[in-house]
């Protein structure tokens, strides 16, 4: 006879977020929340999405049907819950069907020109609301969740609705992917969420005489977790807290931080479909030839000797562009080549275009969204350049590692948590700095071009960098604990 097994029977989760790779993004969130999902079936979960109905995520959904029809909701007079597959990763996902709310073009969160969506409370309510209650076991009959995990303050009204739901039987995860980002409404609007009124308090929604949606999710979630362990004890500080460290120290041991990985499948030098070569570890000559590649591409002088910098990036001052702008003398001094992508801040934008015309064949800015050149610039650059002011995790220093691309970053976040500095020769990955200053960021830059210039060392730091196991399955490891601890009270 087998003996009894005293492990517990792996969970249902259900994530709720706003974005998914590659239907709808605006940055990491949504690789985040394509790859952390499939990670966590992997090891024995079983996992579905609940997403907005935004056109690009109803219109790519396959094998759709309907689950049920919830009625008029926060303002749209027909809501309808259906279930499909992600196209890619064929996840099971569901889908709020609400064409008032969601069908309408623009981003996700602002309209074309970058004006928020003045019903964003609605839409997010009832993404909050519709995660509740299929948590609750209300609106599928074939399914409901052990596990609730919500996303940033798009989600975070699920974790207050189920705070407010009799069942309890379901546990709720929230996850701050960027705390500067609270979702900040008039308080009077309070009235349309149908909550509790005790929840309007300072210990629930309430922040300084306004809503802020991202306080649902760190008073009301079982466990609380952003996505890197320094990024977690930097958050409970006033100077990376934006208001909200109070709340975070008051959750004591309930807040933790979990890397990001790397999604093998989408960043992998040696199958990545967007570059002209692949490479690998054992094959780093590629590399050389996507480098020629991107400085043909972008207008750069043909110089395989010239230390070639990269940055692909939301220009916004977190991103600490301004420094880098600042740190441009230092940069072309020492015979280096810059070339960003990003779009953001349409005074970053202008600044860098400024700047590409003032330095033709040494800077070039590519303004815009464009998911294949940041691949090939990944590739094709010596360093890839992640300054922030702050970061909770990045992603783009781990594409940097994957792809020998040595990451240049401020020590920070999960950038201090995945880099280590040139200067201990015996484990370095990159270069890190630590004052959000532009002498900081200029000496680290002529360190970096000062060591391009040692091809030996340098190659050994790429084969050491591109060795660095980022993987999801050790995030989907830590967080399968995490629910359990959340399921455990
Ligand atoms: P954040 O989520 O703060 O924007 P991350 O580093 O966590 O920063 O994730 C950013 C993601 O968005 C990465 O996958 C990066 O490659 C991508 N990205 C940012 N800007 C662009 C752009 N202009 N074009 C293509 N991809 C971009």
């Amino acid at each position: 006879m087998k003996p009894a097994s005293n492990r517990a029977a792996p969970p249902r989760v259900l994530h709720a977020a706003a974005e998914v790779f590659p239907l709808v993004k605006t940055g990491g969130l949504a690789d985040v929340v394509a790859a952390l999902p499939p990670a966590l079936e992997r090891a024995g979960a079983e996992t579905r999405l609940l997403l907005p109905g935004l056109p690009a995520i109803v219109d790519a959904l396959e094998q759709q049907r309907a689950v049920c029809e919830i009625g008029p909701a926060f303002g749209a007079a027909r809501v309808t819950l259906r279930r499909g597959q992600l196209p890619s990763s064929h996840l099971p996902a569901y889908v709020i069907d609400a064409p008032y709310l969601y069908r309408r073009g623009g981003g996700p969160y602002q309209d074309a020109s970058g004006v928020d969506w003045p019903d964003n409370l609605q839409r997010f309510a009832l993404l909050g609301w519709v995660a509740a209650h299929l948590a609750a076991g209300e609106l599928d009959a074939a399914w409901a969740p052990d596990v609730l995990h919500a996303h940033d303050w798009h989600a975070a009204l699920a974790c207050a609705y189920m705070a407010a739901h009799p069942s309890g039987a379901c546990r709720s995860v929230f996850t701050v992917h960027n705390l500067a980002y609270q979702g900040h409404f008039a308080l009077a609007d309070f009235a349309l969420l149908g909550l509790p009124a005790s929840f309007v308090a300072p210990s629930g929604l309430e922040f300084h005489g306004r809503l802020a949606l991202m306080k649902a999710g760190l008073q009301f979630a079982r466990r609380v977790t952003t996505v890197s362990p320094t990024h977690a004890r930097e958050i409970a500080t006033p100077e990376f807290g934006f208001g909200l460290d109070g709340v975070i120290r008051d959750r004591g041991a309930d807040v933790s931080g979990i890397l990001n990985g790397v999604d093998g499948k989408v960043w992998n030098p040696q199958h990545d479909p967007a570059l002209v070569v692949n490479y690998g570890a054992e094959a780093l000559a590629g590399k050389l030839q996507c480098k020629r590649a991107l400085q043909r591409e972008a207008g750069l002088e043909p110089r395989a000797e010239a230390p070639l910098f990269g940055l692909v990036s939301r220009l916004t001052a977190q991103k600490g562009v301004d420094l880098l702008l600042a740190a441009l003398p230092a940069l072309l001094g020492s015979g280096a080549q810059l070339l960003v992508l990003g779009s953001g801040d349409r005074a970053l934008e202008a600044a860098l275009q400024t700047a590409a015309h003032a330095h033709p064949g040494r800077v070039a800015a590519r303004i815009g969204y464009d998911e294949a050149l940041a691949h090939r610039l990944i590739a094709g650059s010596d360093v890839i350049l992640v300054p922030s002011r702050f970061e909770p995790c990045g992603l783009t220093q781990l594409y940097g590692l994957r792809y020998g691309t040595l990451p240049l970053v401020r020590r920070v976040g999960g950038l201090a948590d995945t880099v280590i500095d040139a200067g201990d020769a015996a484990r370095a990955t990159g270069f890190v700095f630590d004052a959000a200053t532009p002498e900081a960021l200029s000496d680290a830059l002529l360190r970096a071009a000062g060591a391009f210039r040692g091809p030996e060392a340098w190659q050994t730091m790429m084969l050491r960098a591109m060795a660095q196991d980022f993987s999801w399955d050790a995030a989907a490891a830590s967080y399968l604990a995490l629910y359990a601890q959340a399921a455990a009270g």
